[in-house]
């Protein structure tokens, strides 16, 4: 008997959740785009999106997922035949070095594996080796959503100042804007890229790229930024289509809109603190499952280097698919698939997941999705440790 019907639950990492008032704002016709309110819930966004992302810098918005933001940014940052260093710490780093590279910016991959953190000495040795400072940029992600590792920007910054090297940092914080803290100008970040369909609880569609005002001088017009993709109209428009290059993306703006207004009713650093209490419940459950069978785990081991908006872990093959089988068709739960970590033609494929939890997710649909799983575990035989859900609970219960 399945137990599914009622509200489901998409706990991947991304799309997240949509909020009822998300979706209900953006229930309408077709605004003017040249006079009138739109243009003025335009101009109230700006302010609130520099303020997510702890900057006063410029924000460039495009109507595109995390991908388009990946080319937008390296679009301005590079000319073609400029340096760029990657430091990847799963797949997201790995993809976005690809994008770069096909654009015919010359990439240079620092690779750390799937489960440990970026080693910022190797990062420091790295960039005092470019005595030549042909290196424009490094690209990062803050977490990478395949692996869930969370890469320590400060440090990062502290990295590179240390080397005495000028190259702008841009950061990729599409899975963890919105869940885990990030001070773009506190911190030294020139670039950063998001999307608005994981922490900013809006359907996939708008990617935007925050650039310090020492960016944009650097980067001056690139050759690389055709009109679509050029930061500069968008951020400083004399006119309202140039911030889309074209026709507003209406009912995104409306989404959104409502979207930035819950962040801030909740306020910023409750956001965060909600997705650490919720990353925590996560992973409180997932040590008592491995400690009874040793085939269970999580990705990172220490909790410093973990993503507060995703938990990416292992069951042991194929015990991963079949338990996300299980949680979708029998109670409703869709978990995520495990990526980057075996191709999908390997047995191995089968033994990754990833629990996303991240946006509009809150106690009751944290512990529910464990409970579900926990459920799953004992309705296909997966051998798994007790005390998971009282664990999880703790952690609630008692915020520590
Ligand atoms: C989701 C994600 C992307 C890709 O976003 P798309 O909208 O799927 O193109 C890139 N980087 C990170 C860190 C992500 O989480």
């Amino acid at each position: 008997m399945t137990l599914a019907a009622g509200r489901p639950y998409l706990a991947i990492p991304g799309p997240s959740v949509i909020p009822d008032r998300v979706l209900r704002a953006m229930h309408r016709g077709s605004p003017n785009i040249y006079e009138g309110p739109l243009i003025e819930l335009v101009a109230g966004l700006m302010p609130d999106l520099r303020l997510v992302a702890g900057t006063t810098g410029h924000v460039a918005i495009y109507i595109g997922n995390g991908h388009a933001g990946w080319e937008a940014a390296n679009a301005n940052l590079f000319n073609r035949g400029d340096r760029a260093l990657v430091l990847a710490v799963g797949q997201f780093g790995l993809s976005w070095a690809n994008s770069a590279r096909a654009m015919g910016v010359e990439v240079e991959v620092m690779d750390f594996g799937k489960s440990s953190p970026v080693d910022m000495g190797r990062v420091e040795a790295a960039l005092r080796a470019d005595t030549g400072h042909r290196i424009k940029a490094v690209l990062t992600t803050q977490v990478d959503t395949a692996s869930s590792i969370k890469t320590d920007i400060p440090s990062l910054r502290a990295a590179m100042d240390a080397a005495g090297h000028p190259a702008l940092l841009a950061v990729d914080c599409i899975a963890s804007l919105g869940c885990d803290e990030f001070r773009m100008d506190d911190w030294g970040v020139d670039v950063m890229v998001s999307a608005c369909q994981k922490g900013l609880m809006t359907p996939p569609g708008l990617a935007f790229v925050w650039f310090s005002e020492a960016a944009r001088l650097r980067c001056g017009r690139s050759d690389l930024a055709t009109p679509y993709w050029a930061w500069g109209p968008r951020a400083e428009p004399e006119e309202f289509w140039q911030l889309w290059d074209g026709t507003a993306p209406t009912s995104h703006l409306y989404g959104l809109r409502e979207a930035l207004d819950m962040i801030a009713e909740e306020g910023l650093p409750q956001v965060w603190a909600r997705h650490h209490t919720l990353a925590r419940t996560v992973w409180a459950a997932f040590d008592a499952w491995g400690a009874g069978n040793p085939a269970i785990a999580m990705n990172v081991a220490d909790p410093a280097h973990r993503g507060w908006s995703v938990t990416a872990a292992r069951l042991g093959a194929p015990h991963a698919t079949r338990l996300r089988d299980w949680c979708e068709k029998q109670a409703g739960v869709t978990l995520g698939i495990g990526l980057g970590m075996a191709p999908s033609t390997d047995p191995a494929y089968h033994g990754f997941l990833r629990v996303g939890h991240m946006g509009h997710v809150n106690a009751h649909m944290t512990l529910g999705a464990l409970a579900v799983m926990e459920a799953g575990m004992i309705a296909l035989d997966i051998p798994h440790g007790e005390g998971a859900l009282s664990a999880a609970v703790r952690v609630i219960g008692t915020g520590a």
